[in-house]
């Protein structure tokens, strides 16, 4: 089964990705993961990427449909993926239907996870991530940064850079204008598309998004 989570940065895509993954028993796929471990590593990709990212703008096309042929063609996503920040442009949309067709499948559900901007500014601004293992914790105090994370005591938390007030804004911004059309190119050419009311508990979006899935009670 092949998902595509849509929505704008800070909406819970890549919490609510991990359950989803967890309840299909299909990986999920994070081009932000790939991104970031690139970065750290010090690979072209990470190079090329870093002044992108910084600011919050999207990295060349050419580059995710790289990392998308790579990985969709691997062993592990043989069950199909979980696709979390990818789509992210329309170009990005058609080319991920090219890799797909050359493997014999298509994308099966679209979800979209709707909420407004205000509480995105809110949600991200309070944001630390574990330097390891990435995991998001939300709400949590300014003292907390550099504390140890609590999936994996090998890393401690810390800001993301592109969880900068002007990042923030101009990743909204960039989401709008180049993210938010990826919508209606779906729903013109290409599989269902769910909307998913991403307001509320990480429990209840989940029992939303399991729903719209249809895997209620498998989770
Ligand atoms: P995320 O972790 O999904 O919020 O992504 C963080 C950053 O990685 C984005 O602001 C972009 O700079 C880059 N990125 C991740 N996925 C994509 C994508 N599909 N297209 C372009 N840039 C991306």
């Amino acid at each position: 089964m092949i998902v595509v989570l849509l929505g704008p940065p800070g909406c819970g895509k890549g919490t609510q990705g991990e359950r989803l993954s967890a309840a299909l028993k299909v990986p999920k796929i994070s081009t932000g993961d790939v991104i970031r471990s690139a970065m750290k590593a010090g690979t072209p990709l990470g190079l090329e990427a870093k002044s992108y990212y910084d600011k919050g703008d999207l990295v060349p096309d050419s580059l995710i449909l790289d990392i998308i042929r790579e990985t969709l063609a691997a062993p592990e996503q043989a069950r199909g993926a979980i696709l979390d920040g990818v789509v992210r442009t329309t170009p990005q949309a058609e080319g991920l239907a090219t890799v797909l067709a050359g493997l014999g499948r298509t994308v099966d559900l679209v979800l979209m996870f709707q909420i407004a901007d205000d509480e995105l500014v809110g949600r991200l601004s309070s944001r630390v991530v574990c330097e390891a293992c990435q995991s998001p914790f939300s709400g949590r105090n300014p003292g907390e940064l550099h504390a140890e994370c609590l999936k994996d005591p090998a890393g401690h938390l810390v800001r993301r850079k592109d969880d900068d007030p002007d990042a923030i804004r101009n990743r909204l911004n960039v989401y709008h204008a180049q993210t938010a059309p990826v919508v209606a190119w779906y729903k013109a050419n290409a599989g269902p598309l769910v909307e998913i009311n991403a307001v509320g508990t990480v429990e209840d979006v989940t029992a939303r998004m399991l729903k719209a899935a249809g895997q209620i009670g498998s989770a």
